[in-house]
């Protein structure tokens, strides 16, 4: 029977569940609160340049191609999916770099000029973090993850035992190469997981595959066209989108939500899907007796980080600089320390840049240069304009050093983000931007659950709760909740 389902918030969570739930014939009204769908993968546009406000790193693509499959549409037809070649480029000082070929021959041959005989490591390497990836993939990821016995299966058991888990990617890595540059490399995509190196799992390797193997791609136009295509088939779907709509509230009765309040409306529920931020949405929606955790709760959880993001337009085109740069030309150690263990600006920043014109002549007028500055930081720090002015001139610099060509004299657009945004724009907890860190401690049943569990018809989607961070992990979670409400009506 058709039932009305509310989803709160736009993000690829909340697109992904809407969608799926409207394509199984449910009435689905989905509510954001800022001027446009997509939450933190937003895009600003000015004077002729358009950035990526978030994502830039395209992974997974058999993620996207399965979710459009699902509605009749292939990615070809939605967006210019592109590989990049190289993947991408690190600086380790201003005259060592290395680019990361799409040809894992090539990948190999980099390796053995680094270490020699490393590339036989290299493919024992890749060959396990391809089992992890494909295991993950089939068994792991889809799961909601409300109990240790959805795990009770020998298969799922006997590949667990062999996916790392008690083991620290770092360590992992070194038992594999002795090269600081390749082991640099190996440990760049944990970045993205949130905490540091010696405190993720081995299994996490599998994001090795996804990088290496799988490779890095593009959407001609930006990354906001994935957003563009997710909401045209959204209302393809049937979805009721409705934007600048912030909810304030969720009426709980008797243990059932009943309606969500926004802008003097009552917008009636069969089911509720809270898909912001979920620390915003138990703290700031619902009363204290139907919450989940507590705020106690949220303190003691280890944050992925936040980050400052500067937005440049570049009045001339730059030399020695690929789309994705990573610059490692200070310890990462240090740098992570500072985000984790003892929460501060950090004194000697690793960054990282990425410039879509190089390839994409849609996001900068011609013969200039649009590019995105972004350094991770710890989350709630105090963030103010003279902090933000105070690390643009540290990352200009160091940028003219690493390019050797002057940039700052002709940067002509300038926008920053940073903590205060996260907060205002999306409502995040501690102006995180990345979620929760990825320590075994918050993996599978230990996240945030996807059930309310006092409150039946109460759901959560998002980089909160499972799987985790990132664009292909927020759509796949939309799906599975989106699985759990059909079960829960089927009822
Ligand atoms: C700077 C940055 C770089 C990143 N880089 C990458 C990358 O390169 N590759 C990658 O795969 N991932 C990357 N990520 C992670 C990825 O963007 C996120 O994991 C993903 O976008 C999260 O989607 P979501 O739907 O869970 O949440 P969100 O995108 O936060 O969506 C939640 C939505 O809820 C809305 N909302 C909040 N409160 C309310 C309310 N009261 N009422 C109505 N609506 C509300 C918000 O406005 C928002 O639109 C990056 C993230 C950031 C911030």
């Amino acid at each position: 029977m058709k039932k009305q389902i509310v989803v709160i918030g736009g993000g690829f969570a909340g697109l992904s569940a809407a969608t799926t739930l409207a394509k199984e014939g449910h009435s689905v009204t989905l509510l954001e609160k800022n001027k446009t769908v997509g939450g933190r993968a937003g895009k600003l546009v000015v004077d002729g340049f358009t950035f990526d406000l978030g994502p830039s790193w395209y992974w997974m693509p058999e993620v996207f191609e399965n979710y459009f499959k699902q509605f009749g549409v292939a990615v070809a037809d939605a967006y210019k999916l592109v590989r990049l070649d190289p993947s991408y480029k690190v600086f380790f000082s201003p005259t060592e770099s290395i680019e990361v070929p799409a040809s894992l021959e090539a990948f190999y041959a980099v390796f053995e000029k680094y270490e020699p005989g490393s590339s036989v490591q290299l493919k024992k390497f890749l060959a396990e973090a391809e089992y992890k990836y494909n295991i993950s993939m089939s068994d792991f990821v889809n799961k909601p993850s409300l109990s240790i016995t959805e795990f009770f299966d020998i298969r799922i058991v006997t590949a667990a035992l062999k996916m790392d888990l008690f083991k620290s990617i770092s360590a992992y890595i070194k038992k594999h190469f002795k090269h600081p540059y390749l082991i640099q490399l190996l440990e760049f995509p944990v970045l993205f997981l949130g905490a540091k190196p010696n405190e993720t799992p081995a299994l996490y390797s599998m994001m090795n595959y996804a990088d290496i193997v799988l490779g890095t791609w593009y959407p001609m136009g930006g990354m906001y066209k994935i957003v563009e295509a997710m909401e045209k088939v959204a209302i393809a779907q049937g979805v009721n989108i409705k934007t600048g709509i912030a909810v304030e509230k969720i009426n709980v009765l008797n243990g059932k939500a009943q309606s969500v309040r926004a802008n003097g409306m009552e917008y009636i529920a069969d089911v509720v899907i809270g898909a912001a931020d979920y620390h915003h949405v138990e703290q700031n929606l619902l009363e204290p007796a139907y919450r989940n955790y507590s705020e106690k709760y949220w303190k003691s959880r280890k944050m992925a980080p936040s980050c400052l993001m500067y937005y440049l337009g570049i009045d001339k085109k730059i030399k020695h600089l690929e789309h994705h740069n990573l610059f490692f030309d200070a310890p990462f150690d240090l740098h992570a320390e500072e985000i984790y263990d003892r929460p501060q600006w950090p004194s000697n920043p690793l960054f990282y840049a990425t410039c879509g014109s190089i390839l994409d002549p849609e996001v900068a007028p011609a013969g200039k240069e649009n590019i995105v500055l972004l350094i991770p930081v710890a989350v709630d720090l105090q963030d103010s304009e003279e902090i933000r002015e105070k690390y643009f001139d540290i990352m200009i610099e160091r940028l003219e050093q690493l390019t050797g060509e002057k940039i700052r004299a002709h940067v002509i657009v300038k926008r920053s983000f940073c903590i205060n945004d996260f907060k205002q724009a999306y409502n995040s907890f501690g102006g995180n931007a990345y979620g929760l860190a990825n320590t075994l401690a918050q993996t599978a049943i230990l996240k945030p659950s996807l059930r309310n569990k006092k409150v039946t018809n109460l759901f959560y989607t998002g980089q909160l709760t499972v799987p985790g961070p990132g664009v292909p992990p927020s759509i796949i979670s939309g799906q599975v909740v989106a699985k759990e409400i059909n079960k829960y009506l089927a009822k």
